[in-house]
């Protein structure tokens, strides 16, 4: 397909969600893990500009783009590989996928969101809520990076039962900033995807990361 033609595939999908999540000023952050360089360009020419990655080395085959898309801002938002973390130092308006002392540590003085654990055993990535305090405050006095809020990926939607992970992470946050363990200028939400941005743009998400739902479904992985 050729990039107009994609750009036209695309518009019906991309136009809604970004005029949504415009009218709850939170900014929509197209995930690009898997997905072919047409349909990230034309999402560009589409007037989206913040970019998520998954896979560093995925992100570092794909350097090409980014001279392609001057205005764009690349945001991380996979596991963070220890091994991996020196490429994550410069370049990337938001890490948002820190949860460990040791990760920070390796991060200079990038900004970054805390990624919070809700929903129990569905991941292994995020800190437990119990532990966020604590967690932040050693972040805070023993590494360089600058905190700029939270971020949750919860299970999906119908696992959610009596979890409202939305609400939580914005009461967490709120409770976070009253005690001054995160600052008044820390107060960002990463929370949402295609299954359940709505809501997430509801509990006042301030970056939504949507996939599948903008872009189309993902490349298989062999
Ligand atoms: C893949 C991914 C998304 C986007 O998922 P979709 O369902 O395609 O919208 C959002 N956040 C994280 C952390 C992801 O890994």
């Amino acid at each position: 397909m050729s990039l107009s033609d994609t750009i036209e595939s695309l518009r019906p999908r991309i136009e809604p969600i970004a005029a949504q999540c415009a009218a709850a000023s939170a900014r929509l952050i197209a995930v690009v893990k898997r997905q072919p360089p047409e349909r990230i360009k034309a999402a560009y020419a589409l007037g989206v500009r913040d970019f998520a990655h998954s896979y560093v080395q995925e992100a570092l085959d794909q350097q090409d783009l980014w001279a392609h898309m001057p205005e764009a801002r690349w945001h991380f938002i996979g596991r963070i590989q220890s091994n991996k973390t020196r490429h994550l130092r410069e370049g990337w308006h938001r890490i948002h996928s820190v949860d460990r002392l040791k990760t920070a540590r390796r991060l200079g003085s990038a900004s970054v969101l805390v990624q919070v654990r809700l929903g129990g055993e569905h991941s292994k990535a995020g800190v437990d809520p119990a532990d966020l305090r604590e967690t932040i405050e050693r972040i805070a006095a023993e590494t360089s990076v600058q905190i700029r809020g939270l971020m949750a990926l919860p299970p999906p939607r119908e696992r959610w039962g009596d979890l409202q992970p939305f609400e939580t992470l914005a009461r967490l946050r709120d409770e976070l900033q009253a005690t001054n363990h995160l600052m008044p200028d820390a107060g960002e939400l990463s929370m949402g995807t295609s299954g359940d941005y709505v809501e997430a743009l509801g509990a006042g998400a301030t970056w939504v990361r949507i996939g599948s739902a903008l872009l189309g479904a993902r490349q298989e992985t062999t």
